[in-house]
């Protein structure tokens, strides 16, 4: 039992995640559920993001053939099979892995449309005036910054994103000759002052993202907690401790709200019934408090039974009293009921041949549901009529009716 308080186990998620804050512990070191609730956050990220940067591509695919056109109008054509051919394909792809959720295909299909985009333009530029393909070569070391920091890339995915794309662009000058891959040197060191400047960038905003996303977590965590300690600590504060059942703080906090499902020209009854042991002093003299305690518990345990099985209302009022309610069809009807619980505690374990183990008096109120009694009177009632059943000579139910002045032996 001891080893079940561990410190680790009576730590809220909360307070977790409040030290992971303060150390800056790395997402690795995570609780596994904060880490799972952080992966879909950024797959979520990254089809959003994806989704635009995907349409976007598609855009300025489209209006790149405007440029080119203005720019070199024999090469307006080149470039729009080219895009088309390369750029489309892989864009529909990256649409079409959104749609059916397949986060590692749409951020491949980004990474390589973007290549794509990239080789596109360095051909187009290999054909160009020094001038113009400068600003050809320029948007290619763009498309990667803007996309570093944009795209929620992990820090791996990031680097591998980076290295491949510089690979790819130094390939495809290469593979216009070497004498072109001399002319780049500026343009290919440029691309790597791009990807070296915006990669730590990106990271730092991936760590103030994290950071966000926990003090998120942790204020969600923490209303949880507390609403979970109020539900807690009322549940707490409606039982009784004895007996397990609900407690008179409970009892009346449900019959107000009960009250208030009641619709208009409801004709029926209700029965509010007081429990209350008889002689239970001598009980405790005779058999001890223990014995008594026992004893409370059973009557509970058979009055929670008997209201339960009827969707009735039943707590301990205090001491060796209950108060139940209950809607009847009759006051007949109210009378069996409290009949069948005198006789079910008349007959609790326990008893011997000449003596019931504890005997009980009822007394009970009945009224119409939509009466215009507050709790306080009825039970008032109540307790007439039980105050009749003592006075009558105990292990007894006495039954008083709305409208009706005495205690009516049923
Ligand atoms: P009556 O038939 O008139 O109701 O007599 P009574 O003895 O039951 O009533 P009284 O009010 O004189 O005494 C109630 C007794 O209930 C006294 C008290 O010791 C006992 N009692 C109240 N709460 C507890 C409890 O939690 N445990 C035990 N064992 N006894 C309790
Ligand atoms: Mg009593
Ligand atoms: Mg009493």
């Amino acid at each position: 039992m001891v080893a079940l308080l561990h410190s680790d186990l009576l730590e809220s998620q909360a307070t977790k995640i409040d030290r992971i804050v303060a150390t800056g512990a790395p997402s690795s070191a995570w609780p596994k559920e904060v880490q799972q609730d952080y992966n879909s956050h950024v797959r979520e990220r990254l089809y959003r993001e994806g989704k635009f940067l995907l349409l976007l591509g598609l855009a300025i695919g489209l209006a790149s053939a405007f440029i080119d056109y203005w720019v070199s109008p024999a090469l307006a054509l080149d470039g729009f099979i080219l895009r088309t051919i390369f750029i489309l394909p892989i864009t529909l792809l990256g649409l079409l892995s959104i749609k059916l959720q397949r986060v590692k295909v749409m951020t491949w299909c980004l990474a390589v449309s973007q290549m794509a985009f990239a080789g596109v333009l360095i051909h187009l530029a290999s054909h160009l005036p020094a001038t113009t393909a400068a600003q050809y070569y320029l948007a290619t070391a763009l498309l990667l910054g803007v996309s570093n920091v944009i795209i929620p890339y992990s820090m791996r995915g990031m680097i591998g994103y980076n290295v491949s794309y510089i690979v790819a662009v130094i390939a495809i000058v290469l593979g216009h000759g070497i004498a072109q891959f001399a002319s780049q040197v500026d343009f290919l060191t440029t691309l790597i002052l791009v990807a070296a400047a915006t990669m730590p960038v990106a990271y730092r905003s991936e760590l103030l993202r994290q950071r966000n996303f926990l003090l998120a977590t942790r204020h969600r965590l923490a209303s949880e907690e507390l609403v979970e300690a109020n539900r807690l600590l009322r549940e707490l504060s409606e039982r009784d401790s004895l007996t397990g059942m609900h407690n008179r703080r409970y009892f009346e906090r449900a019959f107000k709200e009960g009250g208030r499902t009641v619709k208009p020209g409801d004709t029926g009854l209700m029965a509010l019934m007081m429990i209350d042991l008889d002689q239970f002093k001598a009980f405790n003299d005779r058999h001890g408090h223990q014995a008594g305690d026992h004893c409370l518990r059973t009557v509970g345990g058979t009055l929670r039974k008997v209201f339960a099985e009827n969707t009735g209302l039943v707590a301990r009022y205090g001491g060796e009293e209950f108060i139940g309610a209950v809607r009847v069809k009759s006051v007949r009807h109210a009378h069996n009921l409290a009949e069948n619980l005198r006789e079910a505690i008349l007959d609790l374990p326990g008893r011997t041949q000449d003596a019931p183990l504890v005997t009980t008096s009822v007394g009970v109120a009945v009224v119409p549901v939509t009466i215009d009694l507050t709790l306080e009177d009825i039970i008032e009632m109540a307790d007439a009529a039980l105050y009749s059943a003592k006075r009558a000579g105990r292990n007894r139910v006495e039954l008083i009716e709305a409208g009706h002045q005495e205690a009516l032996s049923a």
